[in-house]
């Protein structure tokens, strides 16, 4: 039984054990219990997981455990190097993963850095230089370092790839061939997906050994405890229904997607303009105002982060009461991973889209791939300059509208919630605020 599961029953090192223990971590999530034992067995896997269900220490826990074996106290970097290669798509994920690795390795004699572009090359090789086992990194950083001979993939035996679909969404395909091409033949290889599209599988029989097969749920599918909703509204009266969603509950903190990163901008500009604490996240922001942004967010001083597929992925939030499509995504598995933000380990979400006549057709590959119909309702509000000239910084309150009370209901994880984790003040400094804690693992690095 699922329950009776413990991390020690998993056969995981003491070392391990003492470090989830200080963490908080009492049960192994249900990707772990599955995935684990087959890492340790040496299986090749491709898991059918997103972020929210514990993958991380899926696979870095195992992987862990195999290096220890080769773990080595000496100083020299010619005894570090990398054995275990774990490749994501963007830097925001790049590092919360590297945290994750860090604190679970901490009473390991095993050493960790993450490497990601965006930020100075020069700055990440004395770190490699001095050699480390588990590299976390993204694909086009990583080959940069390749070319400047600061890294050697020669004695990689485990290879992750996270959130393998998203690699693939941005594009990452040729740089995966010419970096899986510099790796030992003979190794274990891990892979991380939330949609099992055709390009996803045919990823997996190219690089995987015999794979097993493991999910955390169905994939494809949306959790039952996210109440979706579409209004169906012309392109111009999606900004003035936005507004009313959000006034219509102020407490709310809410991602919003948009498909550009040119939306997102104007988008986000219009809500402070309308008295909306918004700020945008996407692709053209710098590392550090991307990192401002959620800071914000995660102290909850910012109610609507909006942003693009892209930019938002790889995030850990944790318990978000609302995600809002302002545009639906034209591939349908985008949906899936959008309100896979909210509504997760039990807790109830909302998940609502803002669907324009053009925009129906997207709607219904939506619904043939999740296989339910969403309920819609056409959206009264008409946009007006009311809603435009509101004072600056304040969060005027609308009179009640064509919105029913079902927005206006306080957030509250269902009865049998369980968090995905503990919200201590635990040592990885994971924020411990309720409605800060949306976001866990993006802090500055330092
Ligand atoms: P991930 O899906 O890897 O992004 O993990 C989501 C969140 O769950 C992270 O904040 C982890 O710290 C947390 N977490 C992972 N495994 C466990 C566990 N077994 N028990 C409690 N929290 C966990």
């Amino acid at each position: 039984m699922a329950e009776n599961i413990t991390f020690a029953s998993l056969n995981l090192a003491p070392e391990i054990l003492k470090a989830l223990d200080e963490t908080g971590y009492t049960t192994p999530t249900p990707i772990q219990a599955q995935a684990i034992p087959l890492v340790l067995e040496g299986r090749d896997v491709m898991a059918g997981a997103q972020t929210g269900t514990g993958k991380t220490a899926a696979f870095a826990l195992p992987t862990l455990q195999k290096l220890l074996p080769s773990a080595s106290t000496s100083a020299s970097p010619a005894r570090h190097p990398v054995r275990a290669l774990v490749l994501v798509p963007t830097r925001e994920l790049a590092i919360q993963v590297e945290e994750s690795v860090r604190l679970y390795a901490k009473h390991c004699p095993l050493r960790s850095l993450v490497v990601f572009g965006g930020v100075d090359i020069k700055t990440q090789t004395p770190y490699l230089m001095k050699g480390v086992e588990i590299l976390v990194a993204t694909p086009g950083r990583l080959l940069d370092h390749v070319e400047q001979r600061t890294v050697q993939l020669n004695q990689v035996q485990m290879l992750v790839l996270d959130e393998a679909d998203r690699m693939l969404d941005m594009g990452f395909m040729p740089d995966l061939k010419r970096i899986l091409a510099l790796l030992p033949k003979k190794r274990q290889n891990l892979m991380f997906s939330a949609t099992f599209s055709p390009e996803i599988k045919k990823l997996s029989a190219e690089f995987l050994n015999d794979p097993v097969l493991v999910e955390a749920s169905r994939s494809n599918a949306t959790a039952e405890n996210v109440t979706q909703k579409v209004y169906l509204t012309s392109q111009e009266g999606k900004q003035a229904k936005l507004v009313e969603i959000l006034q219509e509950n102020p407490t709310t903190q809410a991602i919003v997607f948009t498909k550009t990163k040119l939306t997102a901008s104007r988008l986000a500009r219009q809500l402070v303009r309308s008295g909306i604490n918004a700020d945008a996240i996407h692709g053209d922001k710098s590392q550090l105002e991307r990192i401002q942004a959620l800071d914000a967010f995660k102290q909850g001083k910012v109610v609507a982060l909006v942003a693009t597929d892209v930019a938002a992925r790889g995030l850990d939030i944790d318990q978000l009461p609302m995600v809002v499509n302002y545009e639906i995504p034209s591939a349908p598995e985008d949906y899936v991973h959008r309100i896979g933000r909210t509504g997760r380990a039990g807790a109830s979400g909302i998940a609502i889209s803002l669907v324009s006549p053009e925009e129906e057709k997207y709607l219904k590959e939506i619904e043939k791939l999740i296989k339910r119909e969403i309920p819609k309702e056409k959206s009264t509000t008409v946009s007006t300059a009311a809603v435009a000239s509101a004072p600056k910084n304040s969060r005027p309150r609308q009179a009640k509208s064509a919105v029913d009370d079902w927005f206006s209901r306080p957030y509250e994880p269902s009865a049998n919630a369980s968090p995905p984790r503990q919200n201590s003040p635990s040592k990885n400094g994971k924020s411990t605020g309720e409605v800060a804690a949306l976001l866990g693992g993006l802090r500055r690095q330092d």
